[in-house]
């Protein structure tokens, strides 16, 4: 068995491009993220065709975020599976639409953000406006992927790494290597985003580092970027940066000295961008910072570091 890296561009700044590993395995192609564009599928089908690569084409999605799977209809795949918590997910956002949407907005109003932001969700959050991407990967009925999936000569072991989306999952391709999607990236800090407040997904996602580094891995193959060849070492490194985050959010609290809105405290946390004020910030990294200050107090809430009053249907946090 032998995985192929192929790279394509997508229209992210931030993270410039995207990963397709792909494998022959027997009388199938087994392709994991097609990626964002259609010219990024055409290199793929190129790339496949080229390669002698078996027609019967199954697509695995990592997650369901938009860069890693709007590209999945050009390919024409046979099948196509991702974890359930995120077919799950795509299959409410269309058959539901707007409720995800409301959930969320109700989520970022009770965080304190102003009414004209949250009003944009649906035209500006990288997500939230894609939902034609959705509805066309539904029409292509994704199914939930076995937590053991044999295909030809490969066999494949899902490992369930829920905390960048619920159904995030790293797949074992044998001998500890891993396709991890964006749950462990080689030098970016995966988004960690609450945008419900039911859920609390900065614990999901540190216990899914520490599943992830148990299985001792030897390789890591990331959604964007190189491969990681030190994988317990750079899950240790995310470790310690939610850990100081914590203790970044636990201090603005505290200078505070008044109860504060998970806007106000994203306003004041250290974003690793190039505007320097928070009235510069472009919208959707305004919706990406208050989601990450939301997923970090929901964490500091549950483990009863911080209480949250709700005044006119607004959290206030503060420092038990
Ligand atoms: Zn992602
Ligand atoms: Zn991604």
């Amino acid at each position: 068995m032998r995985l192929h890296r192929l790279v394509n561009r997508i229209p992210i700044p931030a993270l410039k491009t995207i990963n397709t590993y792909v494998m022959k395995c027997g009388s199938s192609t087994v392709l994991f993220d097609p990626g964002m564009t259609s010219e990024g599928a055409s290199n793929i089908s190129s790339f496949l065709r080229q390669n002698n690569f078996p027609k019967h084409l199954i697509v695995i999605l990592t997650h369901f975020h938009v860069d890693h799977v709007a590209a999945t209809p050009h390919l024409n795949p046979d099948e196509v599976y991702m974890h359930e918590a995120d077919r799950s997910h795509i299959l409410r956002m269309v058959d539901e639409w707007p409720l995800v949407l409301d959930i969320m907005k109700n989520v970022f109003t009770k965080g304190g953000m102003p009414e004209s932001e949250v009003d944009l969700l649906d035209k500006k959050h990288p997500a939230m406006s894609r939902i034609d991407v959705f509805r066309s990967l539904r029409e292509l009925e994704p199914k939930p992927l076995p937590e053991r999936f044999t295909v030809g000569d490969c066999s494949l072991e899902v490992i369930h790494t829920p905390g960048h989306t619920p159904g995030s999952m790293a797949v074992h391709i044998g001998d500890q290597h891993y396709i991890v999607g964006d749950t462990v990236l080689i030098d970016i800090t995966p988004n960690i985003a609450l945008i419900d407040w039911s859920t609390n997904p900065l614990y999901d996602y540190l216990k899914s580092l520490r599943k992830l580094s148990a299985l001792d891995p030897v390789k890591l193959y990331p959604g964007h970027r190189g491969i990681i060849d030190e994988p317990k070492k750079r899950i240790k490194e995310l470790m310690i940066h939610h850990n100081h985050r914590l203790g970044e959010v636990l201090s603005i609290l505290d200078k505070a000295g008044k109860p504060l809105t998970a806007y106000e405290v994203a306003s004041k946390m250290t974003w690793d961008i190039a505007f320097k004020e928070w009235s510069e910030f472009p919208i959707a990294q305004k919706y990406f910072a208050l989601g990450e200050a939301l997923s970090h107090l929901k964490y500091l809430a549950a483990k009863g570091k911080v209480s949250l009053e709700e005044t006119n249907g607004i959290y206030k946090f503060s420092i038990t």
